[in-house]
């Protein structure tokens, strides 16, 4: 829902700016650097960047969802990984202390890390449960006015940087099931909490992830998302909830950017005394990536204006997810085939967002995790 249609387009405008002349420039020294330059990243923190989903009564913008998928939009049409930075505070970070965290948890936390003060993690994927997350077997057994918590989590987007950590860890190792997963809020400096070496990934260099170890890590029992045991799984799938419709949101930012890419070389390029534009099998490619996009950017701005009048859009968000995801992959496919041999070469920025874009496919749930989701709530509606 578009609250002031001209303070939402004056910050896209902003934002698109800031993309074009600040992040698109930058992108090869982002991935070369393996790092966000830190003047960009204050920038960021500047422009409000770190708290757009944030209530404004905690100091961040306050984006409905529809907002939100549009600015996501525009982010998107750079190297995912400058997004990764602040994505995660205002998304996976933030949101399960948002959504169901105690007044004195959002109140201590959620101010910081609208500013971008703090930078989250969010801590759900384990060695050996990744898909099936209620397996997981992270243990947090009480003791006192404390809980200890013991395990690994794999593959954590900002672990090597994070000062906040959302940890869903097992309060009933009786209950192996979903019920006995509870939510934890962990500082970044509590002993206990380790840091693994920073993975070595394919692509969105720039955005850094690495296991976080809980070596006997004493949390204090305050410290218990929304202070109820046996929560924590129902937080972090309403968290993914909101995140997919982001995650399918910026999907459809990189096609624009890959079809924009695309459609200039092939007017660039002449092959055949002809520019390749005008030849016709290229065209095919440009028009369905083009076709693509767009059906991606509906399916989105449908499902986050009906998120924003209260509907239960579960489905429509791993929908979402699954197309955007598998469709960007098709589109950065075909912008490599347009480019030809330049495709392959790291100088062309298709290339980079060619390896950048099969994460989408991955995280925040796999494609055919987005499939069981769709088709289950499918059989449970209709029975
Ligand atoms: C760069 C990166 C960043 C990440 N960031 C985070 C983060 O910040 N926090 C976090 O908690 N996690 C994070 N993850 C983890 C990510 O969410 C998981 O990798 C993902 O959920 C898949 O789990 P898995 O890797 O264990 O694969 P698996 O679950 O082992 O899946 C392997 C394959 O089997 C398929 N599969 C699994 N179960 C089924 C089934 N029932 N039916 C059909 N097919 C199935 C999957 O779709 C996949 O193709 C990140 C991962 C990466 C790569």
């Amino acid at each position: 829902m578009i609250r002031d249609p001209e303070l939402l387009s004056q910050l896209l405008d902003t934002i698109s700016r800031f993309v074009r002349e600040r992040l698109i420039p930058n992108e090869e020294r982002l991935a070369e650097e393996d790092a966000v330059p830190p003047e960009l990243l204050e920038e960021m923190k500047e422009m409000g960047l770190f708290g757009l989903s944030i209530p404004e009564e905690y100091g961040g913008l306050g984006l409905t969802m529809e907002e939100e998928a549009l600015v996501a939009m525009e982010i998107g049409k750079t190297s995912p990984a400058f997004r990764s930075v602040f994505g995660t505070n205002n998304g996976i970070g933030a949101q399960g202390i948002l959504i169901d965290g105690t007044q004195e948890q959002k109140a201590k936390y959620v101010p910081r890390l609208a500013t971008g003060e703090i930078l989250s993690s969010f801590c759900l994927t384990e060695p050996d449960s990744g898909s099936d997350a209620a397996s997981l077997r992270t243990t947090a057994i009480r003791d006192g006015d404390h809980y200890i918590l013991n395990g690994t989590k794999r593959y954590i987007t900002n672990g090597p940087e994070a000062d906040l950590f959302t940890v869903m860890a097992r309060t009933d190792p009786a209950n192996k099931g979903a019920g006995g997963i509870s939510a934890f809020i962990v500082q970044g400096d509590t002993p206990g909490l380790i840091r693994g070496p920073a993975d070595n990934k394919m692509g969105q260099k720039g955005a850094h992830t690495c296991d976080i170890i809980f070596d006997n890590c004493r949390v204090p029992a305050e410290n218990i998302i929304g202070g109820k045991e046996g929560q924590g799984f129902k937080t972090a799938m309403k968290v993914l909830d909101r995140g997919r419709l982001h995650i399918s949101a910026v999907c459809v930012g990189v096609a624009d950017r890959l079809v924009e890419e695309s459609l200039h070389y092939a007017m660039e390029r002449k092959q055949f005394g002809a520019m390749l534009a005008d030849h016709q099998l290229i065209q095919a490619m440009l028009a369905d990536s083009k076709t693509e996009a767009y059906a991606g950017y509906a399916m989105v701005m449908d499902a986050a204006r009906r998120k924003d009048t209260g509907e239960n859009v579960s489905t429509l968000a791993s929908c979402c997810k699954l197309f955007c995801a598998e469709m960007v992959g098709r589109v950065a496919d075909r912008a490599v085939q347009v480019h030809g041999g330049a495709g392959y070469m790291a100088e062309y920025a298709v290339e980079r967002f060619y390896r950048d874009v099969r994460l989408f496919r991955i995280y925040e749930g796999t494609t055919q995790i987005q499939q069981l989701v769709v088709a289950r709530n499918m059989v449970r509606e209709a029975s």
